[in-house]
């Protein structure tokens, strides 16, 4: 059975997508630590970072090289911190996650909550900034 990513790939769940290529997919987490917390995933489905394969993890690193740098552009933040958990999608990806404190990347902590109209600003802002 297709992941939920793989099922909002392909449309069938919506999403705020910031951007795509033949290989990789990019699109706001839903539940965001920061604004512009964003996750990158390949389209070819594998649980596992680790047990991917080199030319596609190194792609999908690029592509999210891509990515963070125009997130970093319109978010105010010291950087960009990635991170890999993958305890609750079994689809891989990255998160990024706009920091300025170790702390900014603590999972535990209680999500963002985003109006529709705030995340889809942040998505056409990280968008225009690519
Ligand atoms: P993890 O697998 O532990 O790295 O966490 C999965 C991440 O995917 C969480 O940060 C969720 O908020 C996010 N997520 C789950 N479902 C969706 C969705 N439909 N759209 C966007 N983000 C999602």
């Amino acid at each position: 059975m297709a992941t939920i990513f793989t099922r909002i790939i392909q449309g069938e769940i919506p999403c705020y997508k910031i951007a795509e290529d033949n290989d990789y997919f990019a699109f706001l987490d839903i539940n965001p630590l920061a604004k512009g917390h964003t996750l990158v995933i390949p389209k070819k489905e594998s649980d596992y970072l680790l047990r991917m394969e080199d030319a596609e993890l190194s792609g999908l690193i690029i592509f999210a090289k891509k990515i963070g740098n125009a997130i970093e552009k319109v978010v105010s933040c010291k950087r960009i911190g990635l991170t890999v958990i993958g305890l609750e999608v079994p689809h891989t990806h990255i998160h990024l996650i706009p920091i300025n404190a170790i702390s900014d990347m603590e999972f535990s902590r209680p999500k963002l909550k985003l109006s529709d109209a705030e995340l889809a600003e942040i998505c056409e802002l990280i968008k225009a900034a690519l």
